[in-house]
């Protein structure tokens, strides 16, 4: 059998490339390697039986929000997918026991930012007014392929209905770093680093060009549109998607590693299963990073060396660490109680603490006081866990693939496989500092350091959770490299899609879907 499409990888995106042309008719196959579809969007009992962990993404605002929901939403609710809105979004503790927060509701925002500050609380104001009329355009932008008449024409219609001046203000925000941005609108430290760590959920630190338009954007869109998070787990969508899929006469094969991208005469008509067994095919489209396409599964060839040299400079982000708990009871926050209704509190005080852990980061050492993401999904949705009881999702941001030291001069470990059940303590000692008790109600744990992260999706190289750093010479139509933004690859009928394309990391479907429309309609 001949399919139109054989799709590597089940992440979000391969299965979204995958719904799309098997609503337009063509024959698909999905192969993934691992027992389970997802990616970096998997849920899994991982401490206790009972407790379901979002083993890495766990937000998914951005599916939500994507034009592949908004296109395919209808299909993948009939297949099951269910989102839990979020009411109160984000919040950041600091070390004098306070807290500021981002509630979908304007007002608590305000009057919590007013209280430290009545001036940035009128420049919030601002500023979500100003996101409101900005929105449609900045995501018509960010929706389109890169470069591309969609991109353009949304440019134009931006440049007409909002003026030239607009033009430069956004051009401005694509290109300045989150601490220049932030000083020019705000005079809190403790608003600047609520925003500011948005900038660490990618890779950028405050002071690195072009990482402004992260913290800007999570921060309006939670503002006026809140979070979701999935109902039962973040592979609600996952679920869907294989639902939709299966629907349409779609195949996916688990356990099924892709050894070989077969190509002849430097067209692809097909892979190699690590089995040995052939499937055939029209078109390949790999959900897998290009260095592990064109550093393996497609065969040397002298007319790729021009684009495997500019694909070997592509650079990873930093890595992530997961910490898993099994809880008694939710974190009783010092700052305040209304803490424990957050869906993300942020530990990550100021902007100098966020550059100096990035510095010691990328100098191979384990920050001596990690930034973190403590997600709080059962407090919005108590089905993850028995009755009373709750899951804690801990994201450490930025360390180190290759550990050279360690910044706190404490950790002996100098690989991660020896360092990481250490450096999770230095992190619920930080937690623990602001929710003391902490420790005494964790009933079960679980770490999955960078290189864990890497074996669990090989495209996370280094435990980067994002396939590739985001800054402004990867980015946008540089991503991967200049020349094949748009999916392509020199080898005909082959494809690339996932978080190390445009428009790059997170749950948003983008490129899969961009993909499967340019091929497909
Ligand atoms: C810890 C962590 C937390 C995150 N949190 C969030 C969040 O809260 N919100 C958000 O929006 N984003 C989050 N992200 C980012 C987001 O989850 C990812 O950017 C996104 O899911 C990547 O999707 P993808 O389509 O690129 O595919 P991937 O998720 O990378 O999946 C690719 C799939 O391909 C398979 N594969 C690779 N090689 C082969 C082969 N040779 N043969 C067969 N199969 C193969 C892999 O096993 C994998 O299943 C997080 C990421 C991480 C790691």
């Amino acid at each position: 059998m001949r399919y139109d499409a054989v799709i590597v990888g089940a992440g979000h995106n391969g299965l979204a490339a995958a719904v799309r042309l098997a609503e337009k008719g063509w024959r698909v196959a999905v192969v993934e390697e691992k027992a389970t579809p997802g990616g970096a969007v998997k849920t899994r009992e991982l401490t206790l039986p009972g407790f379901r962990h979002d083993v890495a993404a766990m937000n998914l605002s951005m599916f939500a929000g994507s034009p592949f929901f908004q296109a395919h939403g209808q299909a993948l609710l009939r297949n099951g997918l269910a989102f839990v809105p979020v009411e109160d979004c984000f919040a950041s503790v600091f070390p004098d026991g306070t807290y500021l927060g981002v509630s979908k509701t304007l007002e608590s925002t305000v009057a919590r930012i007013a209280s430290i500050s009545p001036k940035d609380a009128e420049a919030w104001k601002a500023m979500v007014a100003r996101f409101g009329a900005d929105a449609p355009h900045i995501f018509a932008m960010l929706g389109a392929a890169m470069p591309s008449w969609g991109t353009a024409t949304a440019m134009w219609k931006a440049l007409r209905q909002r003026g030239v001046g607009w033009l430069y203000e956004t051009l401005k925000l694509l290109v300045a770093s989150p601490r220049d941005f932030l000083d020019a609108h705000f005079e809190s430290d403790n608003v600047k680093a609520m925003m500011a760590i948005w900038g660490l959920h990618l890779d950028f630190a405050p002071d690195i060009a072009g990482g402004a338009l992260f913290p800007y954007l999570e921060s309006m869109a939670n503002q006026a549109f809140g979070m979701v998070i999935g109902q039962g787990g973040a592979d609600t969508i996952v679920k869907a998607m294989v639902g939709a899929i299966a629907e349409k006469g779609g195949e996916l094969r688990l356990g099924a590693r892709v050894a070989a991208i077969d190509v002849e005469n430097g067209v692809a008509v097909g892979v190699t299963l690590a089995s040995g067994e052939k499937l055939v095919a029209k078109h390949v489209i790999a959900n897998v990073h290009p260095q592990l396409v064109f550093g393996g599964l497609v065969k040397d060839d002298a007319r790729l060396r021009t684009y495997q040299a500019a694909l070997k400079k592509f650079r990873a982000g930093p890595g992530a660490m997961m910490i898993h708990l099994a809880l008694d009871d939710l974190p009783q926050w010092r700052a305040s109680e209304a803490l424990r209704r957050f869906a993300y509190v942020h530990i990550a005080p100021d902007l100098e603490m966020m550059a100096r852990v990035y510095a010691q980061a990328a100098a191979g050492m384990l920050p001596a006081e990690p930034a973190l993401v403590v997600g709080q999904p059962t407090a919005i949705d108590p089905s993850r866990a028995p009755d009373g009881k709750h899951v804690l999702w801990v994201q450490v941001r930025v360390l180190p693939a290759a550990i050279c030291g360690d910044a706190a001069g404490k950790i002996a470990g100098r690989n991660w496989d020896e360092a990481k059940e250490a450096y999770a303590d230095r992190v619920l000692d930080l937690i623990e500092a602001h929710a003391p008790g902490l420790r005494s109600r964790i009933l079960g744990r679980a770490v999955f350091s960078p290189l864990d992260l890497e074996r669990e999706n090989p495209n996370l190289i280094g435990g980067d959770s994002l396939s590739g750093s985001h800054h402004l010479d990867q980015n946008f139509f540089l991503r991967p490299v200049p020349g094949w933004s748009r999916y392509a690859t020199p080898i005909r009928n082959l494809y690339l899609c996932g978080a190390s394309t445009w428009p790059g990391g997170g749950t948003g479907a983008g490129s899969g879907f961009l993909l499967a429309k340019a091929l497909a309609g």
